[in-house]
Order: C-alpha cells, then structure tokens, then sequence
C-alpha cells in the first residue's frame, strides 16, 4: 500500500491522480489532498477518498470546507503554512508534487527534507531551483520520479541503461495549439483558440505554456537536471500525434522511445508503483489507427519562448528564476487580456534583461528573486 499527498488535488494532474488511486484502492491510499482554492472539488474529493487530512492554502475557505467535512473523519486545515508541515506526516510516503508554478517549490522542498518520494509533475519546481532540489534529494536519498510525459518517457527508456552514457534527448513537442500559425495570425489569437489543445486536456497555464512553446522551454531545463545531461544534448522535435513521448540516444547512435496513447494517467501510474508496471485498463494505443508518425524541427524565430528557455538556462543562476516568474505574470496577464500572445515573450525577454544576476543564489535568494521580478513586472 502506498499511502500519498497530493499538492494540487483538484488540478488535471491531482484529480488524474485520484483516477488512478480510484482504479487501485487495494494499492493506494489518499493520504493527504490540497487544494488552492477550489473548496467545492475539494469537499467532494475528501468525502470519496477519506483521506487523513484535507488542506484548503486559501485561508478564505477554510470554514465552508471545515463545515462541509464536520461529520467525516478528515482533518481539515487551511494555509501554506499546514501544507508543508502536512509534508512531514509520517503516514505519507509519496509525494505527488502537482500545484502549478512556482508555488509547488517550497511544500516539495519540505517533503524532500522530509525523505519522502516525490513524483513530480510541477516542472516550475526544476526550472527554478533545479541544482539545490536535485542536491536536496541526493542528501536525503529521495527518488525524484518524472510525472511529465516526455520525462517519464526518458526515465522510462533509461531503465536498464544506467551504466551507458546519454548522447542525445530527443524531446518531443506536440506544437500545441498554435502550431504552424504565422506571427500575423498568433498576434490575433484569443484566449479560447489558445486553450483548446488538440491532443492534451491539461490546465490553462501548462496549456498556454505549450501554444507559446515556453512549456518546452521548462521541459528542457526540467530534463537538464533531472537526468544530468548539458542543454546541447537535448534537442526538441515537433510531434504532432504526441505519440511517441520522448525518446533518448545511446552512444552507439541506438534510439529507444517511449509509445502510447496520450493520457496523463499512464505517466502518473508509472511514478506512482515504480519501478512495477502494473493493469492500467487505459485504451491501448494501435499502429492500424495511427499509421502517420510525424516530426519537425520547432520555429524558434516565431515561437520564442523555447529559445529563451536555452538562453536561460545557458546564463544559469538566477535566470531560469526571473524567466519563470516573468512567463507566469505574462500568461495570467494574456488570461486577463492584458497582453496580447505574441507579447508574451517579449515580456519574459524584457524581464530577463531587467533583473539583477545572481550567479550561484541560496533557494532563499530564488524565492526572493521570484518575489522581486513579480513585483518589478508590476510596473510593466
Ligand atoms: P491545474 O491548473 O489544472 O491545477 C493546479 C493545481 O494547483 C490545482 O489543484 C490548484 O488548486 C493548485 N494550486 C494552484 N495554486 C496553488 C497554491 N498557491 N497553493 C496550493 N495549491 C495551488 O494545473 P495542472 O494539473 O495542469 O498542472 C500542474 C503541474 O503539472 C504544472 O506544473 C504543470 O506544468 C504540470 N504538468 C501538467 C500536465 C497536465 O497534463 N495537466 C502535464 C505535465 C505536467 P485550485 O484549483 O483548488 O485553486
């Protein structure tokens, strides 16, 4: 039995999750649900799974979920604050790391510290604070285990491998939404063409993330320190059919990928029964149906996010941070319609050049980085 936290519970990664804890009740327990501020999923969610502890972090909601679950079992608590002490619980011994930006940083941190297994699909965690978390962990000889696709599909295709040297990633990209349009085109796109993905049903910033092609940018960075390979070793092809999920190449020019269907819920089973596979009664993916494999070299002259992801993680230190904040300031502005698609990236490029450089920072030094080019942007 694995007993499991889910930070981001009402999420399509949490509540993907909570499929795959439903299919398996005789493998997993849901320990541990928060939410941010969705206090009606997360009602709904502590009376199914009965977990030990429910966590609102918006303070705002703590009576009307408190209220909701009096009769039940569950604890209910509200704030960040809970939320990493919850990380420490000794009944938790998997972490499903799944709030969305930057905010997933520090509750991940604790449950390192904390020595508990982390599946991770909060990318921002890695973008930001890559060389301390991936250090933290080795200290604390914690597993970090890819939830992202296209890193559960690396990790997958290393298994086995871990005497051989990697000579190349190949990082596949479905384009997103946006794929093939022209800078004229992408200057008129509207919020709804921007969130309707063809092949992912994912949340609304990993999804402008992917139309921008940024979300391949932090996948690069993210790859970059999860299996330890320099970014001129990772090359990103355009896959359409989002198909084939990653693939990685050995030194004797072999190729190994990882296939299937797209559906998170594989990827999600994987980290959660490592390094077991088992029944996951997902539709089975068919060469008949799919005959067209497809790949692409990215447009990084029109989609420049990805080329700003490289120039970040090239500059190292700090910069991968004020990148981060200033793609997270700039999306939420677009959803607002305060920006339009194509300045997106001139915003992140604007802060980049902005910012103070800190060539070696403190995760205290990040998190304050982080704070201050929100606060810098704020101006904007
Ligand atoms: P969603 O927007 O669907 O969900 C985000 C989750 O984080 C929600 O549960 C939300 O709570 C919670 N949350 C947001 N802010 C806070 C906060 N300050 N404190 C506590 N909880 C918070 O995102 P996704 O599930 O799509 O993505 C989650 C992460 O996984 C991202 O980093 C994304 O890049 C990554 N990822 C996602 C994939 C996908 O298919 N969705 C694929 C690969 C990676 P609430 O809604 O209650 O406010």
């Amino acid at each position: 039995m694995k007993h499991i936290a889910i930070l981001g519970s009402t999420g399509s990664i949490g509540t993907q999750t909570l499929n795959v804890i439903r299919r398996h009740p005789d493998q997993f327990v849901a320990e541990v649900l928060v939410a941010g501020s969705n206090a009606e999923l997360l009602i709904k969610q502590a009376l199914e799974f009965h977990p030990n502890i429910a966590i609102i972090a918006d303070k705002s909601k703590y009576t009307q979920v408190n209220d909701a679950l009096k009769e039940s079992d569950t604890k209910v608590f509200a704030g960040m604050e809970s939320v990493c002490d919850a990380m420490e619980m000794e009944e938790v011994d998997t972490v499903m790391a799944a709030i969305v930006g930057v905010a997933g940083l520090t509750p991940t941190m604790r449950a390192i510290r904390a020595g508990k297994t982390i599946a991770l699909a909060n990318k921002e965690t890695m973008v930001v604070a890559g060389a301390i978390v991936t250090e933290e962990a080795r200290r604390n000889k914690v597993a970090i285990l890819p939830v992202d696709s296209e890193h559960s599909a690396i990790f997958q295709t290393l298994q086995g491998e871990y005497l051989n040297r990697i000579d190349k990633i190949l990082l596949t990209a479905s384009g997103g939404s946006m794929r093939g349009r022209c800078r004229e085109e992408l200057e008129k796109a509207t919020l709804d063409e921007v969130l309707r993905h063809p092949n992912w049903n994912m949340g609304r910033k990993v999804t402008i993330d992917s139309a921008t092609l940024m979300n391949k940018g932090l996948e690069v960075i993210e790859a970059k320190w999860l299996f330890n390979v320099e970014t001129d070793r990772i090359e990103v092809l355009i896959h359409p059919q989002s198909i084939v999920h990653s693939m990685v190449q050995f030194e004797d020019g072999s190729i190994k990928a990882q296939i299937g269907t797209p559906t998170m819920e594989t990827p999600i089973q994987y980290a959660l029964t490592y390094p077991r596979r088992i029944e996951s009664m997902l539709p089975r993916f068919s060469f008949f149906e799919h005959p067209e494999l497809t790949f692409a070299r990215p447009d990084t002259k029109t989609f420049r996010c990805l080329a700003l992801a490289y120039d970040a993680i090239a500059k190292g230190g700090n910069m991968p941070c004020v990148m981060n904040a200033a793609n997270e300031v700039a999306v939420q502005r677009f959803i607002e319609g305060g920006l339009r698609f194509t300045e997106i990236a001139d915003f992140v490029e604007g802060a980049m050049a902005k910012m103070a450089f800190i060539a070696d920072p403190t995760l205290e030094q990040l998190l304050e980085c982080d704070k201050e080019t929100r606060k810098a942007l704020c101006k904007v």
